[in-house]
């Protein structure tokens, strides 16, 4: 008999392998250290394998850990602060998040990884200006992690006193130590933990990078084999400075600049085309969608549907709290599948099961780690999670000769259904309680955090332009 550190047994089985969500009734999974040993039917594993501990998941669907390709977790310490505004950047976000100092978006970090950690998230495309502690946070909780470090080439102060329209000043030097970073991240932090955690190279946007840097930036990534993870054509404020600067919309430029290959994580391509989203599929470069935070903050539903029927693959992100409001891949599934519905007036694009692969296997694809997670299959990693079937919200769970089951996890589930969560053969959360963080400590730091944030902006004159204040006063906040 073959020995197993865990076997996790009696679960419907989703190990999203084939074509499908790989459903196995009375499913079972071994673990080995960190990897999967085997996936099969319950009966055939438990024969198999003499395990060190056995986790009944009966009334529980077994899944892999979802995917939140792009996420800037500091900004869960301004939750809430930036939506239903015009100008969501210049006028709601940059004026109140430069008041952010590095220990606020530290609470912010660990604030947002604990809570897409229970519901469901174990891969976090974590995109921001690193600050000491950061990488260790990812480190210490124990998820997965494909840091990108941000990249511009703004003036000190940032975007908050630009007007809009204003063609931006770049500054090379603040580019080039902000590249020197993150080369130098890369060196401490690729591959660390085991492969666990890793490094993408962050341009911001096209637009807010010369384009010798970009050029630079694409060349390091060549040389260290790192992907590169960049806001494309996000909003008309990027297309805008594109055209003033260049004479060319992002796709055209990228396109010319040798920026869209496999290499690419384009993030939102909320201004695209059909026809540039085509290109830039076809290309071989791949997008993370971000449907609940574009709806807030743009009310755009961005042609992903598009992307994918050319072949793309399209991976799911949260975003941002200062404008979703929420850090959780259900949440993002229901919209996608929604939202696209409405869009094209037709209940059958995206279906629930294709939303579910966007979210695991096709998202691993997406961000270049497919070989590693998104799947539930031996020699890949441990990373998965038990959502509990028995909550009112996912009852009656049909089996056979009908099944529910994946529909009412993209239509129905909320993320606290999830029970225990798994990263590298590591449970990191059982029982719905965080094992690897002292949860109750973080939300009590990123409540003070967010309340000396808040003093700063009150004393910042900016304020009185930004729309959050008139919205109080008017009480409708
Ligand atoms: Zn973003």
């Amino acid at each position: 008999m073959d020995t197993s550190d865990a076997l996790i047994a009696h679960a419907h089985l989703f190990t999203l392998q084939g074509e499908g969500v790989g459903y196995v009734a009375d499913g079972a999974v071994a673990v080995k250290g960190s990897r999967i040993a085997a996936v099969g039917p319950t009966a055939e594993l438990s024969a198999r394998f003499q395990a060190a501990e056995t986790m009944d998941a009966s009334g529980c669907a077994v899944l892999p850990g979802l995917i939140d390709a792009h996420i800037h977790t500091p900004w869960a310490v301004v939750r809430g602060v930036a939506q239903d505004v015009t100008h969501w950047m210049q006028r709601a976000l940059a004026p109140y998040s430069r008041h952010m100092a590095p220990e606020a978006a530290l609470a912010g970090t660990r604030l947002n990884v604990l809570e897409a950690l229970k519901a469901g998230t174990t891969t976090f495309g974590d995109y921001t200006r690193p600050v000491p502690g950061w990488a260790e946070v990812f480190l210490q909780v124990g998820v997965r992690a494909r840091l990108t470090p941000t990249i511009n080439a703004l003036p000190p102060g940032g975007m908050a006193g630009w007007k809009v329209g204003d063609l931006y000043p770049f500054d090379e030097a603040t580019g080039q130590a902000a590249i020197d970073a993150a080369v130098a991240l890369a060196r401490d932090w690729h591959g660390a933990a085991d492969g666990r955690i890793t490094v993408m190279l962050g341009p911001q946007a096209p637009d807010m990078l010369p384009r010798d840097q970009l050029l630079q930036v694409k060349r390091i990534a060549e040389r260290e084999g790192l992907m590169i993870h960049m806001h494309v054509a996000q909003g008309d404020r990027e297309i805008d400075q594109m055209l003033k600067r260049y004479g060319q919309r992002t796709p055209a430029f990228l396109d010319d600049l040798g920026y869209l290959d496999d290499q690419l994580l384009a993030v939102h391509l909320t201004e695209a085309t059909d026809e540039e989203a085509t290109l830039i599929a076809q290309r071989g470069a791949r997008m993370a969608l971000c449907s609940g935070s574009i709806g807030i903050i743009d009310g755009i539903v961005p042609p992903a549907h598009v992307f994918r029927t050319a072949g793309g693959l399209v991976a799911l992100g949260s975003d941002q709290a200062s404008g979703n409001n929420c850090n959780n891949i259900f949440n993002e599934m229901k919209l996608t599948a929604l939202f696209n519905k409405i869009k094209f007036r037709d209940p059958t694009v995206m279906p629930a099961w294709e939303v579910l692969r966007m979210a695991t296997i096709e998202g691993a694809q997406a961000i270049g780690l497919g070989d590693e997670i998104g799947s539930l299959e031996a020699g890949k990693q441990a990373d998965l999670i038990l959502v509990d079937l028995t909550a009112l919200n996912l009852s009656p769970v049909l089996d056979a000769p009908v099944r529910n089951i994946v529909p009412n996890l993209v239509y129905a589930a909320s993320g606290r259904e999830v029970k225990t969560v798994m990263v590298a053969g590591r449970v990191l959360v059982r029982d719905g309680q965080v094992l690897t963080a002292d949860e109750a400590a973080v939300r009590a730091e990123a409540q003070a955090q967010a309340e000396a944030v808040a003093r700063r902006v009150a004393a910042d004159p900016v304020h009185k332009s930004m729309n959050l204040l008139a919205a109080m006063e008017a009480g409708r906040l």
